[in-house]
């Protein structure tokens, strides 16, 4: 068994990445077995079956661990031992690189979630803005076929008007030509 402090997956691949976004400390793959589902049980000194975990530091990248359940709180006894064998330098680089990568594309796909979200928000916010103009046309075409009605009821007016001036000129016109005619005839 050796010292838990030079082996703790999740602790030291986050201080490895010395503060890198909250999901590199995250397992770049999921665990397809659950950390108790395993058999026989080995057991820590607390006489607690002890959970299997995979460290994904830069020293071990992908190796399975027992670690007492308790794991660095109170009532932690400090079991700690190794499932696999040590990697190799060559194994050890492809893992890691393999874990940045996956890293990497989830960064990539999150900042691409985040981006499509904002044209959906900002495709809404159009959608909105077009659906007002759309009202607020319908609206002015309303007011506008309202203002022709009363011009052109305006210009039936004064065209009435013109008229009935018109006639009481002709009235007055003939009035006079014959007082005219009256005045010569007497004369
Ligand atoms: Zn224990």
């Amino acid at each position: 068994m050796a010292t838990l402090s030079s082996r703790s997956s999740r602790a030291s691949a986050s201080r490895a990445q010395g503060g890198e976004a909250a999901e590199q400390v995250r397992s770049p793959v999921p665990y397809r077995v659950g950390p108790l589902a395993y058999s026989p049980a080995v057991l820590c000194q607390c006489r607690r079956k002890t959970p299997c975990w995979t460290a994904w530091s830069n020293e071990n990248p992908g190796r399975r661990y027992y670690r007492c359940p308790a794991g660095m709180a109170p009532g932690d006894c400090g079991f700690f031992q190794w499932v696999d064998r040590e990697a190799t330098p060559y194994e050890r680089t492809l893992l890691c690189d393999l874990r940045d990568a996956v890293w990497s594309l989830r960064r990539e796909n999150a900042e691409a979630n985040r981006v499509i979200e904002m044209m959906q928000s900002d495709n809404a916010e159009l959608r909105h803005l077009k659906a007002k103009l759309q009202k607020e046309k319908e609206e002015l075409m309303q007011k506008l076929g309202q203002t022709e009605a009363t011009m052109v009821e305006m210009v039936d007016k004064i065209k009435e008007g013109n008229r009935c001036w018109l006639s009481r000129c002709m009235v007055v016109f003939v009035v006079v030509a014959i007082l005219f005619g009256l005045m010569l005839v007497k004369v």
